[in-house]
């Protein structure tokens, strides 16, 4: 009997597991597993759905011109050269789709960002991953994995779930380094809370190998509207676009986006109420006898002694409503990643973690 194949590559996908929002039998967890903006997105982005409600039965812009040239506007770059996607999910998924599939190679690091992984099976192209130095992005080590086959070059700076970076030297000495069929993508979906910095956007303008791509879902706090965008060569951005659905993106989410990337004083009041807390945070940790090492991001990478502690610590957190996330499946088992939350959101985790380290033989 035959029955239905599926694509090669696209049973050997692991499901995404997003972070959990819920504990049973606790009515007012705190989540803390997704790297979502505890102070929720602009009111002036929130006003811009109430505001577009009347017009849902429209379909949306194909072309997105308004919200690229919002983007440009804000960061100084040509909004020709920008591509809308729903999330920067949807990114990663059309680079692989165009430019990765049976015998290419897919290339991203020791503690990478699930979704590279994920897209590269999709495509039945193969991942490949480079060894990082101590949970820190390894430029040699990537320079090393590259082969004829390498298509794409997949780094998050900084990088989830680890919250390191590297610099733009070593960003630039990667790029110089690639095989010449390889592109360069610099994931900066926490960018926003690194204080002026332009997550490659300079030298996406200047290298034809390499693209930018950023999100919406973090610091604007619009993950449930799922909106990203990229930056990178023309020629990229055209072939990108020919895959690209043309009603990707809803009239609801655009108008959100541009709002909320125009709110310059809110990213700056975010930003700043992020660096506060989590600098308390991670110094609360650390007394508690929980390092960590020093986060980029709006989470931190709590690490334990051992699997089998960080798992205990995590049940002692849930029990609390307090949900934060394993990462054993990003080869992480001895560390807990925790989202930055809001004050009270960071106090109960200091209290509830030193509570179980003290509690611990
Ligand atoms: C959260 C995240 C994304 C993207 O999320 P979208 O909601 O799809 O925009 C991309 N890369 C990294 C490293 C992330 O942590």
């Amino acid at each position: 009997m035959t029955r239905p194949e599926p694509q090669p590559g696209i049973m050997e996908i692991a499901l995404y597991e997003g972070g959990a929002a819920h504990v049973a039998g606790i009515s007012n967890a705190i989540k803390l597993s997704s790297n979502e903006n505890p102070l929720g997105p602009s009111p002036k982005a929130l006003q811009a759905v109430l505001d577009g409600t009347g017009q849902v039965h429209r379909y949306p812009s194909s072309d997105h011109a308004a919200l690229r040239a919002a983007i440009g506007e804000v960061h100084g770059l040509d909004p020709a050269r920008i591509i809308c996607g729903a999330g920067s999910d949807e990114l990663i998924a059309f680079l692989c789709q165009a430019y990765a599939g049976p015998g290419d190679e897919v290339l991203h690091t020791e503690h990478g960002f699930a979704m590279y992984r994920i897209s590269a099976l999709a495509n039945g192209a193969t991942p490949v991953e480079a060894s990082e130095r101590d949970r820190v992005t390894d430029v040699d080590a990537l320079l090393a994995a590259c082969t004829e086959a390498t298509r794409l070059v997949f780094v998050a700076n900084p990088n989830n779930p680890t919250g390191t970076m590297i610099g733009s030297a070593e960003v630039a000495r990667l790029a110089d380094g690639l095989p010449p069929r390889a592109l360069l993508v610099l994931d900066g979906a926490y960018a926003e809370y690194v204080d002026g910095f332009d997550a490659g956007a300079g030298l996406a303008t200047e290298r034809d190998n390499v693209m930018m791509i950023r999100t919406f879902s973090k610091l604007y706090g619009l993950g449930g509207l799922r909106v990203g965008w990229g930056y990178g060569p023309q020629a990229v951005i055209d072939v990108l676009n020919r895959v690209r659905g043309p009603f990707n993106l809803s009239n609801l989410a655009l108008a959100a986006a541009e709002a909320a990337i125009r709110d310059a004083d809110y990213v700056r009041h975010c930003r700043a109420e992020n660096a506060r807390w989590r600098a308390w945070l991670a110094e609360a940790l650390a007394e508690a006898g929980v390092p960590s090492d020093t986060s980029c991001a709006n989470f931190i990478l709590a690490r334990f002694a051992s699997r089998a502690e960080a798992e205990a610590c995590d049940s002692h957190l849930q029990a609390r409503g307090l949900i934060v996330r394993r990462v054993a499946g990003y080869k992480l088992p001895n560390a807990l990643r925790i989202t930055v939350g809001d004050e009270a959101a960071c106090r109960r985790v200091a209290e509830a973690v030193a509570a179980f380290k003290a509690g611990q033989p």
